[in-house]
Parts: structure tokens; sequence; C-alpha cells
């Protein structure tokens, strides 16, 4: 995995032949490289922990496709499951066995979660989840925090207003003001604003909607009792507390981030992990509040291609290795045994490594930061500084020094504790730039 070989002549070409019939040469907007420079990788295929790209290049993988890959890639049973699905056909667009067993599955062992539905993306799960959290306690007020990302629908896309203002602005061109002046927007980790505003607008609020653990803006690990009296207030006030798990769900533990606070949110949204890396979301949670979704009820949510057999099957093979025994432990007990690693070879530089289960986040900065506020842009352009030299090492980061990595279950000690080393000698040389 040194870089003497390293090319990227075929990724350059096609990224340049892309670039002619697509926005940016991608299909979304951080793949680009924007941030962190350098040739965007076009992949050839995934093999468990590596991605190896069109010029042969071979990389052990952190991003795990932004987390869907809790597996790796290619897991063999998954694959096998969904190649016997194929040739059954890939979508009828009629009810099917394995819709029922998917949801059946994740009743059964996620409390919270009375009743669910399937969409195709994290985005289609938080935008209905809203929707019916609108329908369901007749308030059009939402609230969100800053630094937690919920897909691109709309009433999510907003960011700080100036002055005093709690109203979320657009942070995208092409959402009208009207739509994100019923986002209201607070920082994370701030009890004394959460309090400020439900003594203000509690009674208005239809709900707020809050990552599990935040992770698509650095990682803001939240205080338990800053979680817990989230959800003291809003039952309080009839608003309903909807945990966005896209990330979290089936990747903090099986329960997510529910469990890991020990919180029961009203509805809870997921992505990624639950499709196996086919693309699905879901969204589910209380069945008094589910039962408000059409047909049963009048808040209206539909999919051509929702509960896709294809999709189902790959979800619930995965879902079904991940449910046994020890597989979060083991994850867990990896990463910190990597993080500590890569740690200790770095004494006294001015980085942290934040992890948490399966999770973990490089930051060029001494604290960790809870807030968005905290999170120092000097560091993140260090990140993006090394994200270069990673890659010709042979290690594929997500590239964005807010993105965090993820770890699979066919990232082993053996493997980890040799990226350990190239890992910890880059960022050692980059902290002392
Ligand atoms: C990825 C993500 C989404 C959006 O999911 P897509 O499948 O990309 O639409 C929403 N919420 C969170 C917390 C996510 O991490």
């Amino acid at each position: 995995m040194d870089g003497a070989n390293h090319k990227t002549e075929k990724s350059q070409r096609f990224f340049n032949l892309a670039k002619e019939v697509t926005p940016g040469g991608v299909h979304s907007p951080v793949r680009a490289f924007l941030s962190v420079g350098g040739c965007p990788r076009f992949i050839d295929h995934g093999e468990g922990p590596y991605l190896i790209d069109v010029d042969g290049n071979r990389y052990l993988d952190f991003c795990c496709s932004w987390g869907p890959l809790i597996l790796g890639h290619a897991d063999p049973d998954v694959v096998a499951a969904v190649k016997a699905q194929v040739e059954r056909g890939m979508t009828y667009g009629a009810s099917t066995e394995l819709e029922y067993e998917l949801a059946q599955f994740i009743v059964s062992r996620i409390e919270a979660v009375e009743k669910i539905r399937f969409v195709s993306s994290g985005t289609e799960a938080v935008m209905s989840a809203v929707r019916l959290a609108r329908g369901f306690t007749g308030r059009d007020l939402i609230l969100k925090f800053d630094g937690c990302y919920h897909g691109h629908s709309d009433h999510l896309l907003v960011k700080a207003g100036s002055g005093l203002a709690t109203l979320g602005q657009p942070s995208s061109a092409g959402v009208p003001e009207a739509i994100t002046q019923n986002t209201a927007l607070l920082p994370l980790d701030d009890e004394e604003a959460l309090q400020k505003m439900f003594a203000n607008h509690g009674d208005q609020l239809a709900a707020v909607v809050i990552e599990g653990i935040p992770a698509n803006n650095g990682l803001l690990i939240q205080r338990h009792d800053y979680m817990r009296s989230l959800r003291a207030l809003t039952e309080k006030h009839g608003t309903l507390l909807i945990l966005d798990e896209v990330i979290t769900g089936f990747r903090v533990g099986f329960g997510g981030a529910a469990e890991y606070y020990g919180i029961s949110p009203d509805l809870i949204t997921y992505g990624k992990i639950i499709g196996g890396g086919m693309p699905v979301g879901a969204f589910g949670g209380r069945a008094d509040v589910m039962d408000t979704v059409s047909p049963q009820g009048p808040v209206y949510q539909a999919g051509t291609l929702s509960g896709n057999p294809v999709a189902m099957v790959a979800g619930l093979t995965t879902l079904k290795k991940l449910s046994s025994d020890n597989v979060y432990a083991e994850l867990e007990n990896r990463n910190r045994r990597f993080v500590s690693n890569i740690t200790s070879r770095l004494a006294n530089s001015a980085v942290t490594i934040a992890g948490v289960a399966s999770i973990f986040w490089i930051v060029f900065q001494r604290d960790l930061p809870r807030a968005a506020s905290s999170i120092d842009s000097d560091g993140i352009a260090h990140y993006n500084r090394m994200h270069e030299m990673m890659l010709t090492a042979g290690m594929y980061l997500p590239p964005s020094g807010y993105e965090v990595c993820f770890l699979s279950t066919v990232h082993t000690d053996d493997i980890l504790d040799k990226a350990a080393e190239t890992i910890a000698g880059i960022i050692g040389e980059e902290a002392h730039q």
C-alpha cells in the first residue's frame, strides 16, 4: 500500500468525460473532491474492506459508502440473497412477504418502532416523517439544529439567519424563504436556548428533528442529559421527537442512538445500513402516529419502488447478520483499539480522534466540539490537505474534513493495526506543518 505506483490517469479521464454530461461530473456534490482537491477516484469494484479504482489502485475503505457498508463490500450472504431475488424479478409494484419480514424484524426488536414504512432514501424518510408530524399535530413549525443534516428536502435546507432571528434562512438556491419560515434553528448542546425555544414556541412546534449522534458535520456527540431534556420538553409540549437515525440506526448498536441515550422518540428515520447497500430508507414509530399515514390516515406518502424486493432482501440479510450476539461489541473494541493505536503515536499533537461505536472522526483541534460553531476551520483545512497523501498511501478517507469515517466487520485488527501506523504517520506530518 505504498504510493510508488499510484496512477490516476483513467480516473482523470472519466472525470473529465463525466463533467461533460453531469453537473460537476458527479451525482452527489462531495464526491467531486472540491474541498480536498485531487482527482476523484472512479471505482472499479469493492472487495471486503477494500475499494479498487479504475487505475488498479487498492484502498482500505474508511468511507464505506458513507455508512451503509457495515459488512464491507460484496458481503457473500448479501450478494447471494440479492442474486436469488434478482432472478425472480426486480420490482413488482405490489406487496411481498419480504417487506413484511423486514418490517416485522425491525418492529419486534426496536422498542420505539411499532409500525414502519419503507421509502427509497434517507431524504425521503425524514421528509415524510416531518409531513407526518405536521399532519398528526396540526402544527406547522419544526425545529432543527445547526450542524445536523437530514437530507435535501426543502424544509430542512436551512442555515442560521442574521441577528436574533431563530427562523432558518434557505441554505440552497431554489428554496423559497416562505418554506424555511416554518423551520426554527438552534445550535446543538445549548440547553438554555432549548428551554427558551420551548417556553416561547413549544405549543406551536409539530416536531423536533435531530440526528441520533450528529455525524454529518463532524462527529458532535451530544450529552445524555441534553438529549433527555429534549425528550422531556417535547413530551410536555405535545411536540413529536423525530430521531434521525439514518447514520446511527443499526450502527451505534442494533438499537441505534435511541438505545445509546436511553430515550424513546416518537418517530425514527432510517437509511444507509437498513438497505444493506441498496437504496432504502424508512420511517417508523408510535402506532397512533404512523396510522395517520395514507391509506390509513390523511397524510399522503407513496413511492413507485418503495419496499423494492431486491432492496428488502439486502436489508433483511444485513440486519439478520447484525442481530447476532457480539457484532457491535467487537466493532466497538476494534474501533477503540484502532483509534488509540493512532493517537498513541501522536503524542502532543493538536489532533483529536473522536470515536463512538464503529464511527471515528479525525479533527485537527485539541478539544472535541459538541456544536457546529466549535469546529475549527483551520483544522478542517489540515484534514483536507492530507487527504491526497492518504489516498496515495492506500487509505480512502471521506473527501471532506467534516465527514466521519466508518469501520465494517471485515476491517480486522490485523488490517487496522497496519493502517494505524500509516495513518498516524501522515497525520503527524500534517500536524507539524
Ligand atoms: C445520509 C443522511 C440523510 C440523507 O439520506 P440520503 O439517503 O442521502 O437521502 C439524512 N439524515 C442523515 C442523518 C443522514 O446521515
